[in-house]
């Protein structure tokens, strides 16, 4: 069960990844917990990553493409493994064909949350924030009783800026244009399944259980 997982800020993939990886029993390999084990183990390219990053600057392709080598050669993606955040561009997408052949292997599934940019702003700009006691609501999902007043302990609700709509759609827009060119490159390998991740969380996890089942 060889899987990538993609999705827009908000379609759920944070979500559906851990029943994936529960249900089935296989590593969720996410970027930044490869960087930081790699880093943790001192190896080669652990090391290499680190010095970008400590300058604050983006870990080159190589050394990226490298950990995930190292990550997917280790035993217990032997049964499968679900990337999540890797690939992110179409090199990169590239660069993991090469791996996985190296390993007589190939992706079985790209699974696309697919949800309209229009309920992605309503599900990104919705949030708010107690601003003293921290607790977190959501204007349509889990709203207060009280409009802007916390139900624990009647403090103020705020929104965060990262929040805000502008920088919302900023950022929905630019994943989207990053996202655009994998998803095509993966519908021409016929690897990529669009699941609807507008219906609620239970029936999404459902609808990849049936993708996957054919997998068993
Ligand atoms: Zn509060």
């Amino acid at each position: 069960m060889n899987l990538v997982l993609m999705g827009l800020p908000g379609a759920g993939k944070g979500t559906q990844a851990e029943r994936i990886v529960e249900q089935y029993d296989i590593p969720h390999i996410s970027t930044g917990d490869m960087f930081r084990a790699a880093i943790k183990s001192q190896t080669e390219l652990g090391l290499q990553a680190k010095s970008y990053m400590d300058k604050g600057e983006l870990v080159p392709d190589e050394v990226t493409i490298g950990i995930v080598r190292e990550r997917l050669s280790k035993d217990d993606c032997t049964k499968g493994f679900l990337l999540d955040g890797f690939p992110r561009t179409v090199a990169q997408a590239s660069a993991l064909e090469a791996i996985l052949a190296e390993l007589e292997r190939q992706i079985d599934f790209v699974i696309n949350i697919d949800v309209d940019k229009n309920i992605l702003m309503e599900r990104l700009t919705g949030r708010r924030i107690c601003k003293d006691c921290g607790a977190t609501y959501h204007l349509v999902f889990n709203p207060p009783a009280k409009e802007g007043v916390c139900d624990r302990c009647g403090g103020e609700l705020y929104q965060r800026a990262d929040d805000n709509q502008e920088t919302v759609q900023t950022r929905l827009e630019v994943n989207v244009k990053q996202t655009q060119p994998l998803l095509d490159f993966y519908e021409d390998k016929g690897y990529l399944r669009n699941i609807n991740g507008q219906q609620d969380i239970d029936k999404v996890f459902a609808n990849i259980q049936e993708l996957l089942g054919s997998l068993q």
